[in-house]
């Protein structure tokens, strides 16, 4: 991406396409910071982090992260993995040096050093973690997963009291994570909490948190100390669909390149996939499984186009996708503006990943490299929160 385009027009610019015509999905950065703060007012307790793992969930790991430091002063984040801290650090070195960056994967013998040259904080994640910090950590914070159920990382329970013993082991988070937060009537969401706290009592020093954004939302108790803060800061409704609390971020589009008739008993793509069954007009467009727009949508999902919510006919190509755009369809229509919209702000994430057959956070982080960030934020900060960094 040219460090040009990462210079915000003041509002979203009806120009489009652009002139090699790619998708792009614009990010409203303002609307990244309301949703920081609706998430937040939820669990008034917590100190709200902001979790940037995977390139801020595919939007962009530098002016995600830059907009929220800038605009909501956050300095607690969360990435997976060490050598993305260390970027982190660099991005956000000239506005808040002493940040908190956590890495959820914690240390290895051969990252060790990684977080230790970037200040990254490690989420010790097994007994042989914690013994590696203990050791070569320089008595540098850390927090602790205890796993209470997910069985995916952590300590389990029953070793907190030898995690406890450890030696020099300075631990100032203890952390665990739901494993059905998306569901609210889930009796573990309650079981699980109950066995953290009971866990937690080994370290009464550190402080505590288990909540991503869907278990800030369930219950305030759930908030204790942090909120780990992710897929809602970025638009997606924790709970599969759209809700009030937050709002749209990304909306993708792809720019028209062809429309024609087709005719009644014709077909669409490869396979042949679709028949028409009546007249109609199609619409071509530069976007494809390439991009990260699953070929699992096809003949499934739909997009907006001339103002209406229109299906996907055929498969999905590597680079182009096909429209039935109805037979009244007007080709240049104001609507459109040369664009149709996959997911957005008039087309909800939530249903077009369900049509995708997939959800909200494989959306967005499966979006390549060919779809061009486009940021906006009707404010100045933006520029400082989209320049001045060295990427
Ligand atoms: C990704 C992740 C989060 C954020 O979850 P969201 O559902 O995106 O809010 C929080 N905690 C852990 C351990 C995670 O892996």
């Amino acid at each position: 991406m040219q460090k040009s385009s990462l210079r915000p027009p003041k509002a979203p610019t009806p120009e489009l396409p652009t002139p090699d015509a790619h998708p792009f999905v614009d990010v409203d950065l303002a609307a990244l910071c309301r949703n920081f703060t609706r998430l937040a007012e939820a669990s008034p307790d917590a100190l709200p982090a902001a979790v940037v793992k995977c390139n801020g969930y595919g939007l962009g790991l530098g002016p995600v992260s830059r907009a929220l430091a800038i605009d909501r002063n956050v300095r607690t984040f969360f990435v997976a993995h060490a050598a993305v801290g260390a970027e982190l650090r660099g991005i956000l070195n000239d506005l808040a040096p002493h940040a908190d960056i956590f890495i959820f994967n914690g240390p290895t013998p051969s990252t060790l050093n990684v977080f230790l040259e970037h200040r990254l904080t490690p989420v010790l994640n097994t007994l042989d973690q914690a013994v590696l910090w203990a050791r070569r950590g320089g008595g540098a914070p850390a927090a602790l997963h205890i796993d209470t159920g997910i069985n995916r990382l952590g300590i389990r329970t029953e070793q907190a009291a030898n995690a406890a013993k450890i030696a020099a082991l300075n631990i100032t988070w203890v952390m665990s994570h739901f494993a059905s937060a998306a569901l609210p009537d889930a009796p573990k969401n309650q079981e699980q909490f109950a066995a953290f706290v009971d866990a937690a009592d080994y370290f009464p020093n550190a402080r505590k948190s288990l909540a991503s954004t869907a278990g800030g939302l369930l219950s305030a108790d759930y908030g204790l100390d942090m909120v780990r803060l992710g897929v809602g800061l970025y638009g997606v409704g924790p709970f599969g669909e759209p809700d009030d609390i937050v709002e749209p971020v990304a909306t993708l589009r792809a720019p028209i390149l062809r429309v024609e008739p087709a005719l009644r008993g014709e077909t669409a793509g490869y396979d042949e996939t679709h028949r028409f069954e009546e007249d109609t007009v199609i619409a071509t467009v530069a976007l494809g499984y390439g991009d990260g727009f699953p070929r699992a949508a096809s003949n499934r999902a739909s997009c907006m186009i001339g103002g209406a919510t229109r299906p996907i006919v055929g498969r999905i190509s590597m680079d182009l996708t096909i429209i039935d755009a109805g037979p009244d369809y007007e080709p240049n229509n104001e609507a459109d503006d040369g664009c149709v919209e996959i997911f957005g702000k008039h087309l909800p994430i939530e249903k077009a990943s369900a049509d995708c057959g997939t959800i909200g956070y494989e959306l967005l982080t499966s979006l390549g490299p060919r779809v061009e960030r486009r940021y906006f934020w009707d404010d100045t900060t933006a520029d400082k929160a989209l320049t001045g960094w060295s990427e």
